[in-house]
């Protein structure tokens, strides 16, 4: 038996299939949405930001065509603006808390695609907006170059400070270069950023340098006056079911990463697809899945929807690829001989609400059932790297996230700070951009005052 694998796509289907679900704004279109703006007073779209950014400010200057001011209103509160432009489920933060959606029948301000569209200038026209202060005389280790280090390290360098950033990768980008569907961010725009952000001056990457296997974070504490922790979550917890070594069976990180990194050449996707989990991850890899060619797609979760961890938005565009939700089901088995044939499910019902508060799900007796794939993509979530964590002396963890001061982002370590995912647990990348922002003020204020 042959495994059921379908054709890879040329190029032109790839573009096609991978285009942006949230294309640019045209300047017509632009003008049109801005004038629509209230500039309310006290506007709840502010709040809803993580970053901050003064949303109506922006689009107002959009609306007298000052595009390089709107930017800048954009990118001194998040210098991400436009990776956040495109992959933000803006539908749950700005645009969600939009007073036009109190107005029947009226749209929320399309802000996320305003956003773009005032960032996108910037970076078309090569504009650089900030300037670096004089050299302050000290220095600071980040670790990691996802969005938490990139934001943090861009902060420091225009407070004057001497910033190098060590990655583990030999790219810098973290999650938007390997972690996001190929339809919501390209390559060239997550390299294009990082060079705009890192062309400010005093920030030096040093890639392929793995914190805890060739750099040691005692030494970076003893040698820069702080350190910065960015690192983001480790790998896919194992299901632990029989199968899981089969032939097509993926996790969900490295399924996108091959994605983003080589497309044509690196992934080959069965006919039948079945994704464990219903994350936001879990939805990326289905609908790229979808988009490769799978005939047919099954989202397994073993509690309901109204317990899945995906936002509303990542669901609906599930549904628009079709995608299939299979509730209150959990694999038992994977079945195969090299690769991939089967898996077994089990039904399951819920119980009693566990330690997170949801709801157990509990298996029915004699409930199982077998649905023939070719791929099973595992996306379970990430865990901490809580072995690398734990060695490190004086550092509080909570369920293996770093512990912080929330309004400075300090550790238990003095000077010790850290952000994004690894405190968080996985949150969006306005999170960690605003985290990284949050700890290079932190680390100012510990040390000039
Ligand atoms: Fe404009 Fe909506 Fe924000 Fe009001 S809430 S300022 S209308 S985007």
């Amino acid at each position: 038996m042959t495994r059921r694998i379908v054709p890879k796509l040329s190029k032109e289907e790839y573009e096609k299939n991978f285009s942006d679900v949230k294309p640019p704004l045209s300047k017509d279109a632009a003008l049109l949405e801005a004038n629509r703006c209230l500039y309310c007073y006290d506007a709840p779209c502010i709040e809803a930001c993580p970053t901050h950014i003064d949303i109506p400010s922006f689009i107002k200057k959009i609306a007298t065509n000052n595009l390089k001011g709107s930017a800048r209103v954009i990118m001194e509160s998040n210098i991400m603006g436009g990776t956040c432009a495109r992959v933000c489920p803006v539908e749950i933060l700005c645009e969600g808390a939009c007073v036009y959606n109190n107005i029947k029948e009226a749209k929320p301000i399309d802000i996320g695609r305003l956003q773009r569209y005032a960032t996108d200038y910037i970076f078309e026209n090569n504009i650089q907006l900030f300037k670096r202060e004089k050299d302050n005389g000290k220095k600071v280790a980040v670790i990691g170059a996802g969005p938490a280090g990139l934001s943090c390290a861009h902060k420091l360098s225009m407070l004057g400070y001497q910033v190098t950033v060590y990655e583990k990768k030999d790219k810098a980008g973290g999650l938007n270069l390997y972690g996001l569907a190929a339809y919501k961010i390209t390559n060239e725009f997550v390299e294009k950023e990082i060079e705009y952000i890192t062309s400010i001056g005093g920030i030096e990457i040093k890639y392929n340098q793995e914190v805890g296997k060739n750099v040691d974070i005692q030494d970076l504490l003893n040698s820069y006056d702080a350190v910065f922790i960015g690192i983001g979550l480790g790998k896919t917890p194992k299901l632990n079911i029989p199968g899981e070594e089969l032939e097509g069976v993926y996790d969900a990180i490295q399924f996108i990463e091959n994605l983003r990194i080589n497309p044509l050449e690196k992934v080959s996707i069965g006919e039948v697809v079945a994704v464990i989990g219903a994350g936001n991850t879990a939805i990326d890899a289905a609908t790229q899945a979808k988009r490769l060619g799978a005939k047919k797609v099954y989202i397994i979760y073993r509690r309901t929807q109204n317990e899945m961890p995906a936002n509303i938005y990542e669901y609906n565009l599930a549904l628009k690829d079709e995608c299939e939700f299979l509730w209150l089901t959990n694999p038992t088995k994977i079945i195969g001989d090299t690769f991939v044939e089967a898996i077994e499910c089990i039904r399951m019902e819920l119980g009693e609400p566990d330690s997170s508060g949801r709801r157990m799900p509990i298996p029915i007796k004699n409930s199982e059932f077998l649905l023939k794939v070719d791929t099973v993509i595992k996306a379970l979530g990430q865990i901490s790297y809580t072995n690398f964590l734990t060695k490190i002396q004086g550092l509080e963890l909570d369920k293996g996230r770093i512990k912080v001061n929330p309004e400075t982002m300090q550790t238990s370590i003095p000077k010790l700070f850290a952000g994004g995912d690894c405190i968080n647990g996985g949150k969006e990348t306005v999170n960690a951009v605003q985290d990284g922002k949050l700890a290079a003020l932190g680390i100012h204020k510990m040390i000039f005052s």
